[in-house]
């Protein structure tokens, strides 16, 4: 399905929970209260991928909140596995959980996985995460990469937090089969008014890093490699490098709200609604995507933080 810059939507990225374990500082804010969390049933997101992939959609990734918390994970992956056009489903995780539920994920046949990973060292990673244990989350990027998963780590470049661990991280692509991703920081939610200098640009990478080839372009990521290492390096530069013009992407939130742009205040109720209402507004959702965000121009749109919409 095109929308109205004629870009062909094909990957849906559905949040299944707002709740995390973590509680990382660029992502929530640390007293959010989850006493009162309105999900969408999983027997309507069913609904709604199935109409989705009516339409177009190709590949599906669940991500949240810790969208490995959800109840009914593993049998809507199930049923969305077989013979519906879902050519992959996807996960993004912060691992915690991985270490127990790889295998369950592997039977439902979860293709790929995105590990969120910002440092390797334990006390920063608890104080990024806000109580989080590098331990579990390495021992379930390990047990991922022994079941054979397609595996992605996310890491988000925070000026005078992280940016000495470059060589670090990349050092993982030596031996890992991983493509290693930088991300940079996005101003939104609770990073609104974080000072400028924490806003680093992808170009860091670059400079820190001698003897990267460059492979190509994939979706929203440049993609080098260091010649002889197994992994890979992604730079996603929503920010110094705008891929807005290919974007293939729509959203939808855990409360049931279709998002035709990660940044867009504009949202879509698709909640109780019958079949052929949920492709009308699907449809709708498509059309409006923006061509671009505004984060060039300064900060997201949406007053949701990153954690109620679903990275
Ligand atoms: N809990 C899972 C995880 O951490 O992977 C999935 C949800 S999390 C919101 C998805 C991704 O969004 C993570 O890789 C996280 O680092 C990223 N993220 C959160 N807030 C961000 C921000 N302000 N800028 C850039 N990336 C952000
Ligand atoms: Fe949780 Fe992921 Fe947000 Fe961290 S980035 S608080 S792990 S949802």
């Amino acid at each position: 399905m095109k929308d109205q810059y004629f870009r062909e939507i094909s990957y849906f990225r559905i949040s299944l929970t707002p709740v995390c374990n973590f509680r990382c500082i660029y992502c929530m804010p640390y007293n959010q209260s989850f006493d009162k969390v309105n999900l969408i049933p999983m027997e309507q997101i069913e609904q709604i991928i199935k109409v989705s992939a009516q339409n177009g959609i190709k590949k599906i990734r669940f991500t949240g909140g810790e969208p490995l918390l959800r109840e009914g994970l593993l049998p809507l992956c199930h049923k969305i596995s077989n013979k519906i056009g879902i050519d992959e489903i996807c996960l993004t995780t912060n691992g915690s959980f991985l270490k127990d539920m790889a295998k369950d994920l592997k039977k439902v046949n979860v293709k790929r996985i995105n590990l969120s990973l910002d440092t390797l060292d334990s006390k920063k990673f608890s104080d990024i995460t806000r109580g989080g244990k590098l331990k579990s989350t390495l021992e379930g990027l390990d047990e991922a990469l022994k079941l054979g998963f397609k595996v992605k780590i996310n890491t988000v470049l925070m000026g005078g937090i992280n940016v000495d661990e470059i060589s670090n991280l990349v050092e993982l692509t030596k031996e890992l089969p991983v493509e290693l991703r930088f991300i940079e920081l996005m101003r939104m939610g609770v990073t609104k008014n974080w000072q400028e200098d924490v806003f680093v640009k992808n170009d860091i990478v670059l400079d820190k890093i001698k003897g990267l080839k460059q492979i190509g372009n994939f979706g929203v990521a440049s993609v080098y490699k260091i010649p002889g290492y197994c992994g890979e390096i992604g730079l996603i530069s929503p920010i110094s490098s705008c891929f807005c013009e290919n974007c293939n992407r729509i959203r939808m939130t855990s409360d049931g709200k279709l998002k035709p742009c990660l940044h867009s205040k504009e949202e879509f109720d698709i909640c109780n609604l019958s079949k052929e209402q949920v492709e009308e507004k699907f449809k709708e959702a498509v059309f409006a995507k923006p061509f671009q965000h505004k984060l060039l121009r300064g900060e997201s749109e949406t007053n949701r933080t990153m954690n109620l919409i679903g990275g």
